[in-house]
């Protein structure tokens, strides 16, 4: 299983990670990616962007190094009615917007009931494309009513390789209950990297393990190829290569 596009990768302007987009997008190409999705915290994360860092996005080449750069957001929840920490202006004018749980950033974590509610609400977003690391167990969900959620929204969940190794310790559980719900409901996956340096963008062997272990198939995965990720963001591929 390979992928051709990472839509979870930060970038030094997350303020707790190490690499450029220039080498970020060479080690994407290192790794055969035809595209990488910058998708740096949102600035409710202490040490994150200021919000000029979203709009002053339109300035990075659609093309650097030889992939596709598309511009994100790993956007934080801020209270339980699943506010988010982009101002909805800011938020269109990227490709996609992802959304999750991080302490710090003023929602404490709740009942499983209160946190997939706020998740829920956060879908309410047609921006909204990704729910970020759902198996952390320091924010318990409610699975099968996350699951159907999304996928009736046609929001995909995340099985996050750094879940795995470095964060998030006791993931393994959980991701696992999420991916058999996953394959039971044919519902939308994303697997990510969650890269906080160059050298692990496009990794996400350990995810695919998991998902695959759980009944998860390829075709769920939507940024498996290029073109059906830009189809499940909405994007136009023609338009895609112009801008
Ligand atoms: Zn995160
Ligand atoms: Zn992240």
């Amino acid at each position: 299983m390979r992928i051709q596009v990472d839509l979870h990768v930060h970038t030094l302007a997350s303020g707790h990670a190490f690499s450029t987009v220039v080498e970020i997008a060479r080690e994407a190409n290192l790794r055969r990616l035809r595209a990488v999705g910058i998708a740096d915290h949102g600035p409710g994360l202490p040490g994150g962007p200021h919000p000029y860092h979203f709009s002053a996005m339109r300035f990075l080449p659609r093309a650097m190094e030889g992939v596709r750069i598309l511009r994100g957001v790993e956007a934080n929840l801020m209270d339980a009615k699943g506010t988010i920490d982009l101002p909805r202006e800011l938020a269109e004018r990227l490709d996609y917007v992802m959304v999750g749980f991080h302490h710090g950033c003023g929602f404490n974590p709740g009942s499983a009931r209160s946190n997939t509610r706020a998740f829920i609400k956060a879908m309410d977003n047609p921006r909204v494309k990704v729910l970020t690391h759902p198996g952390n167990p320091a924010f318990p969900v409610d699975v099968p009513e996350l699951v159907a959620a999304a996928a009736a929204r046609g929001v995909a969940l995340e099985i996050n390789n750094a879940s795995f190794s470095q964060n998030r310790a006791g993931s393994y559980a959980n991701c696992t209950r999420i991916a058999a719900e996953l394959a039971r409901v044919g519902g939308p996956v994303c697997l990510s990297s969650d890269a906080h340096v160059a050298t692990q963008v496009g990794e996400v062997k350990d995810a695919w393990a998991v998902a695959e272990a759980a009944g998860v198939i390829e075709a769920q995965v939507v940024n498996r190829t290029y073109t059906e990720c830009l189809k499940f963001l909405g994007l136009d591929e023609a338009e895609m290569a112009g801008k």
